[in-house]
This record gives structure tokens, C-alpha cells and sequence, in this order.
């Protein structure tokens, strides 16, 4: 590849990160400004050390970087940004960056493609489901699903277990009939329903629930059976960090920005025979048979987010696919939770301890008042976003796939420590 000089004022040489050792890959990137009787043009010229400097290794980029729990958007994994950082500027050879590609050209088109396979092969999707890479975050789906899936007319089913279910529910009331047939609010949602006493609508088109509350930290373990109708699940917080038997569900959704890459990505698993039936004033973006006919590429999609979490699935199958995934993770907040617990009431976790979340562990301080210094101290050993959401308060660390157990115990050794200095 090779970039011509023009008349320059400015030449900034910039490592071509596709090839790191050779040193003819250094384009000089060039702009022009208009010269000023305030302004004397300078000429930037980066010498040998540039020209020779490796961008940053892992090894050293660890260093700078910190412990971020925050629960999305999130952290993601080293291996990937530093995959991401050395594709930025021109992917495989295309002489562009991802960002720069057509949304319909064969390069984004083989991103696309194997960001779905993978993802398949992930989660054993099957062949009569259809995957979509969408915009508008879960939140857009809370009004895309009854749109979808019933009429105004139709009843539907919600399980209440946190915020996040409720905002779903609410939306929905524009849309149909839904029905709140258990709600967690009056014990602060720190529970799951059994599934034996859900007092199901005969007649629901849809049972919809959040396999994962954030904010609260309650997951479901297992998933009720829809009486009628099909399952739907919000998997936003935990999509990925475990294995999921697909076909329980009519449709799965989950924004992207926690567990599988940045924000702007919101990914649809829906059962094919559920598509088609949208309300008539649904609008074009919102409707799945829009998206399914096209490949997810009706209008121009998130290409970059989507290229990131194609490379998330990538990591993720090397990993070994879901099953290593979950087991990382369930030890990971395993010794989270035991430090709570072993803390003598100290920390407390709220939540039932059959259903605590493997992704995100709220807890707070039997002394609240220390709850800012825990934050603050925690912050200057590059531990941070530890505060809990500003409707519960206390604290919450996200622990989602990227987050290393190297985080996990680095929290764990400073929370001792913290309650040896002022229990
Ligand atoms: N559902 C869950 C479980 C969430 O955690 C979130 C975001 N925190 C949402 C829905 C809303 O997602 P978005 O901001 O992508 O619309």
C-alpha cells in the first residue's frame, strides 16, 4: 500500500498496525493549514525512535489500564481491543478501515457473515432461527416485541423481577395487553418467582421475562415454560456468559454493550415462524421481517460495533465456546460472593442466594456511611464504576466475560483489607 505526499506542512508518521515489524509501513499522513501572521507552519517529522517504536504490547498497556466494573457499557477483552487497535487502520489488506467500508461491499459483508457463525456455534442456535444485528439498544425492543408478536388486542405475560422487566412491561402497554403476572418490587427484587406458582394468562401470546436484572442482580437459573404463546427473554446482561438452550425461546434480544462488544449493537435470536405478523403502524426499523429478508442490512448498520463483536464471538469460540465461558465466570463470583458472606455482615448481598447473578453482584456496606471512601479508595487501586445504580445505592461490581479473575481477586484482597481497617 502506498500513500502519496502532498505539499505538506504537517507530516505525521503512524505505524501501519497491520504489519508491526516492518518499517516501511509508515505512512505520513499529511494536512495542510493556512498560514497566519500568528501562525508559523512547523514540519513534524517523527524520527528513527517512532519509526522503529512497537504501539503498545499487552504487557505494557496492562499497566495503564484498570480493573473498569462497570456495568455497560463494559469492559472488554485485552486480546480483542489490541486485535481491534492493530486492524483500525487498515483491515487485512482491504487498504481501509472497517469504518470506512461499505456496508455492502465483500469485506463488511464477510465480517457480518462470520460474526453470525460464530455466534451460532456459540449458542447451537438452530437452523429455524434467524439472527439480527439491530440498533436502538434492548430498550428499542421493549416496543418492537408486542409489535411483533401479538395485536393490540392480545394478552401477554410479564414476570417483574427488577427494572429493567418493568420498563419492558411498560412499554408494552402502548403496544397490547400485558399483564404483570409476578412482580419481585415489594421485596426490592431480590428474588426470583418458582416457577410452579406463575399465574400464567391462558391465552398470552408471550411470557416475557429478564434473564438477568443489572441493576439488581437477580438471574434466572432455569426458565418457565410459556402455558401458551412463547418464551422471550432480555438477555442483555448476560448474554453469552453461559450456555442457553435456544429453542426454549420464541426470541431472545440483548444490547451488546456488556458482555459481547460496544454500544450500538442490539442482537435479535427469534424463531422464524414468529416473523411476519407485525402491526400495521409498526415502523420499518422496527420490524423483524424487514431485518430477516435483508440479513440485517435494510439500512446501514452498526458496522464497526458489529466487526467488535465478531471479534468477541471469535475470542469466545478460542476460549472454547460457552461451557469454559460459564465456568470462568461462576468462579469468579464465586469468591466474590463468599468474600460478601465471610465478611461477617460487613458487606451484605441482598439477593436470594439461589438466584445472585453471575454478572453483576450488588452488595452494600453495614456501615453506609463508608460507602464513598470505599469508592474513592477502590478507584486509586485502579478499581472503578464500583458505585451501585442511582435508584438502589451501595455498590455494584459487574463481573462480565472480560473482566479477568485477576479483577475479581484484586477486589476481593482490597475489600478485606478495607474491612480490617474499619470494621
Ligand atoms: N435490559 C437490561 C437487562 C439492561 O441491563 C439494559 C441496559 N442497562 C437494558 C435493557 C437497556 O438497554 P439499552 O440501554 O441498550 O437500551
Amino acid at each position: 500500500m502506498s500513500m502519496s505526499m502532498a505539499t505538506s506542512n504537517h507530516t505525521l508518521f503512524l505505524h501501519n498496525p497491520t504489519n508491526l515489524t516492518n518499517t516501511t509501513n509508515l505512512f505520513p499522513i499529511t494536512t495542510t493549514r493556512t498560514a497566519t501572521t500568528t501562525f508559523k507552519p512547523i514540519s513534524i517529522k517523527c524520527t528513527a525512535t517512532t519509526r522503529t517504536q512497537a504501539p503498545p504490547q499487552a504487557s505494557t498497556q496492562f499497566q495503564d489500564r484498570v480493573f473498569n466494573f462497570a456495568a455497560g457499557p463494559a469492559t472488554l477483552p485485552e486480546n480483542v481491543l489490541l486485535k481491534a487497535q492493530s486492524e483500525l487502520y487498515n483491515w487485512r489488506g482491504s487498504g481501509m478501515s472497517v469504518m470506512e467500508m461499505s456496508h455492502r461491499g465483500k469485506e463488511f459483508l464477510s465480517i457480518i457473515q462470520k460474526a453470525e457463525s460464530d455466534l451460532r456455534t456459540l449458542l447451537n442456535i438452530p437452523s429455524e432461527y434467524s439472527v439480527l444485528f439491530l440498533q436502538g439498544g434492548a430498550t428499542t425492543q421493549f416496543a418492537a416485541i408486542p409489535l411483533n408478536l401479538c395485536t393490540p388486542q392480545d394478552t401477554v405475560d410479564y414476570v417483574v423481577t427488577g427494572s429493567w422487566s418493568d420498563k419492558a412491561f411498560k412499554e408494552a402497554q402502548k403496544y397490547c395487553k400485558p399483564k404483570v403476572i409476578w412482580s419481585g418490587k415489594s421485596e426490592k427484587y431480590t428474588k426470583i418467582p418458582s416457577f410452579s406458582g406463575l399465574n400464567q394468562s391462558t391465552d398470552a401470546r408471550y411470557l416475557h421475562i429478564c434473564a438477568n436484572e443489572t441493576i439488581h442482580g437477580v438471574e434466572f437459573k432455569d426458565y418457565p415454560t410459556p402455558k401458551n404463546g412463547v418464551l422471550v427473554a432480555d438477555m442483555s446482561s448476560n448474554f453469552c456468559s453461559k450456555p442457553v438452550d435456544v429453542s426454549r425461546f420464541g426470541l431472545i434480544y440483548a444490547g451488546a454493550q456488556k458482555n459481547v462488544g460496544p454500544s450500538g449493537v442490539t442482537i435479535v435470536i427469534i424463531r422464524k415462524d414468529l416473523i411476519g405478523n407485525a402491526q400495521g403502524l409498526t415502523p420499518v426499523m422496527l420490524d423483524y421481517k424487514i431485518h430477516d429478508e435483508n440479513n440485517s442490512l435494510y439500512n446501514t448498520p452498526p458496522c464497526y460495533g458489529i466487526y467488535m463483536c465478531g471479534l468477541v464471538f471469535e475470542d469466545l469460540v478460542e476460549q472454547g465456546g460457552l461451557k469454559e465461558v460459564e465456568k470462568k465466570n461462576k468462579k469468579k463470583a464465586e469468591i466474590l460472593y463468599n468474600a460478601i458472606d465471610d465478611s461477617k455482615g460487613f458487606f451484605r448481598c441482598p439477593v436470594d442466594k439461589s438466584v445472585r447473578s453471575l454478572m453483576n453482584v450488588p452488595f452494600t456496606l453495614e456501615k453506609a456511611e463508608l460507602e464513598v471512601e470505599f469508592i474513592k479508595e477502590a478507584a486509586k487501586e485502579k478499581m472503578v464504576q464500583l458505585k451501585g445504580h442511582r435508584s438502589v445505592g451501595g455498590m455494584r461490581a459487574s463481573i462480565y466475560n472480560a473482566m479477568p479473575l485477576a479483577g475479581v481477586e484484586k477486589l476481593v484482597a482490597f475489600m478485606k483489607d478495607f474491612q480490617a481497617r474499619h470494621a
